[in-house]
C-alpha cells in the first residue's frame, strides 16, 4: 500500500512529493469526481492548478519549465490519483508520454516552444495514433502529411483520443510516404489553436472512465510548418513510437498495481463493517481465502512493477519485459477488482460505491497501450 510504502522509507524528497501529490488529488479532483464524470471532461482549469501544484511534466529538467524529477514522480502521481479515484484526468499521459516525445525526439527549438507551457497547463496535451480503420496495426495508418514547400498538409480521422476535446497541442501520427508502412510514418506536432481544418468530433461515450474525454479528432488540409516534425527526418516516427511505448505501458501497468490495491484496501474496510448470518463478513473463510489471493498477487504485481520501475530507470527496460508487466497487471487488475466487487454483493453494483468505479475503470487497461493480445504477440516474438 502507498501509505507502507511511505514509512517503509521512501526516500524523503518523494515522500513530500507524495504529500504534496495527494493534498492535490484530495482537494482539487476528488470532490469534483462525480460531476465531471456527468460532463464527460475534466474542468480545464485542473490542468492549471496541477501546474501550479508541481505535478505537470515532474521529470523533464528544469530548464524546460519541468521539476527536474524522473519516472518515480510520475509513478507517485499515477498512484496518488489512483487512491483518490479521479481517473478522468489525463495527465498521465500528458506526463508520461508526449512530454517524453517532446524530449527525446524534438529540436531544441521545440523542446523550449511547448514543454515549458506543457509545465504550467497552458498546453494540454494528446497523442493520435489510432484511427477508426486500425488501432493495432499502427503502421496502417491512412492519416496522411504531404509536404507542400515549408509546410505539411494533414488529413484524415483519428479515434478514441485521451484528452481529445481539451488538448491544444496533438502529436499525430501520420504517413509522410503513404507507399510505405512503418518507414512511411513520422510524428507531427499539431497546435490546435491556430489550426484551420481541425476540428473535434464526438466526446465518445463510454462504459468507464466517464469523466476522461476520449474523442474523435479530423484533420481536413490541416497546414503545420514542417518543423513541427519531430525528429530529424521523415518516416523514423514508428521507430519512435516503439521506443517510447514501453514507457507507456510501465504507466498502465502502474495504474494497474494502484487500483488492484485501492480495490483491495475498500473492500477489507467493508467486509469487516458488514454483517451476514450474524457475523462480519470477513469471518467467512471464503471472504479472507478470497481477500487473500488478491493480495498475495497484488504484492507479486507491485514487486514486478517496481523492479520494472528500476529498469525505466536505468534505461534497460526491453520491449518484451513491458510488455509482460502490462498485460499480466491488467489481467490481474481485472481479476481482482472483480472478486472485490463481488464480495460487496448488490452494492458493489450501486455507483455509489467507489468499487464499481473501479470495476467499470478497469476492463479498457486490458485494450489500449497496445491490447493484451498484442502484448503477448510482441513476448511471443522473443522466444
Ligand atoms: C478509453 C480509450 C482511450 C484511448 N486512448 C488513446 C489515445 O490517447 N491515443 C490513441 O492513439 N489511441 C487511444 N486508444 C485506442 C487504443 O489504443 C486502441 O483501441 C487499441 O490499440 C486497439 O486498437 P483497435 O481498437 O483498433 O482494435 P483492433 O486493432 O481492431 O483489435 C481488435 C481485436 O483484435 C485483436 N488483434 C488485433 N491484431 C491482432 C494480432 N496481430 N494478433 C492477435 N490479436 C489481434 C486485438 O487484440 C483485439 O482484441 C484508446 C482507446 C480507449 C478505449
Amino acid at each position: 500500500m502507498h501509505e507502507a510504502q511511505e514509512r517503509e522509507g521512501e526516500r524523503e524528497d518523494l515522500a513530500i512529493f507524495r504529500q504534496s501529490a495527494r493534498r492535490f488529488f484530495e482537494r482539487e479532483c476528488a470532490p469534483h469526481v462525480a460531476r465531471w464524470d456527468r460532463e464527460g471532461v475534466v474542468d480545464r482549469e485542473v490542468w492549471t492548478k496541477a501546474g501550479e501544484a508541481g505535478l505537470l511534466c515532474p521529470s523533464m529538467p528544469e530548464e524546460y519549465g519541468g521539476s527536474g524529477g524522473n519516472f518515480l514522480h510520475e509513478k507517485i502521481i499515477i498512484e496518488e490519483q489512483a487512491r483518490a479515484g479521479a481517473s478522468g484526468f489525463g495527465v498521465s499521459l500528458h506526463n508520461g508520454i508526449v512530454a517524453p516525445y517532446i524530449y527525446h525526439y524534438g529540436s531544441e527549438e521545440q523542446r523550449r516552444r511547448w514543454l515549458p507551457r506543457m509545465a504550467t497547463g497552458e498546453i494540454v496535451t494528446a497523442i493520435a495514433m489510432t484511427e477508426p480503420g486500425t488501432g493495432s496495426d499502427l503502421q496502417a495508418v491512412r492519416t496522411t502529411a504531404k509536404r507542400q514547400g515549408n509546410q505539411y498538409s494533414i488529413s484524415g480521422a483519428k479515434t478514441f483520443i485521451t484528452n481529445g476535446q481539451t488538448a491544444n497541442l496533438i502529436c499525430v501520427v501520420a504517413k509522410t510516404d503513404p507507399k510505405e508502412r512503418a518507414k512511411g510514418v513520422s510524428l507531427i506536432m499539431v497546435e490546435t489553436d491556430e489550426a484551420e481544418g481541425f476540428r473535434r468530433g464526438r466526446n465518445l461515450e463510454k462504459i468507464g472512465h466517464h469523466a476522461q474525454d476520449t474523442s474523435e479528432l479530423f484533420f481536413d488540409d490541416v497546414r503545420v510548418p514542417t518543423s513541427n516534425l519531430l525528429g530529424a527526418d521523415e518516416g523514423l516516427g514508428f521507430k519512435q513510437l516503439m521506443s517510447q511505448l514501453p514507457r507507456e505501458r510501465m504507466i498502465i501497468a502502474v495504474q494497474a498495481v494502484a487500483a488492484m490495491e485501492r480495490a483491495i484496501a475498500l473492500t477489507v474496510d467493508y467486509v469487516k463493517s458488514r454483517t451476514a448470518f450474524g457475523k462480519p463478513l470477513i469471518d467467512f473463510q471464503n471472504t479472507r481465502f478470497k481477500l487473500a489471493e488478491c493480495k498475495t498477487e497484488a504484492t507479486v504485481a507491485r514487486v514486478f512493477v517496481e523492479n520494472c520501475t528500476q529498469r525505466v530507470l536505468d534505461g534497460t527496460l526491453d520491449v518484451e519485459t513491458a510488455a509482460m508487466a502490462k498485460w499480466w497487471t491488467t489481467q490481474k487488475q481485472n481479476e481482482i477488482v472483480d472478486e472485490c466487487l463481488q464480495l460487496f454483493g448488490g452494492y458493489g453494483y450501486m455507483k455509489e460505491y467507489p468499487i464499481s468505479r473501479l470495476w467499470t475503470d478497469a476492463r479498457v487497461q486490458k485494450i489500449y497501450g497496445g491490447t493484451n493480445e498484442i502484448m503477448k504477440e510482441l513476448i511471443g516474438r522473443g522466444l
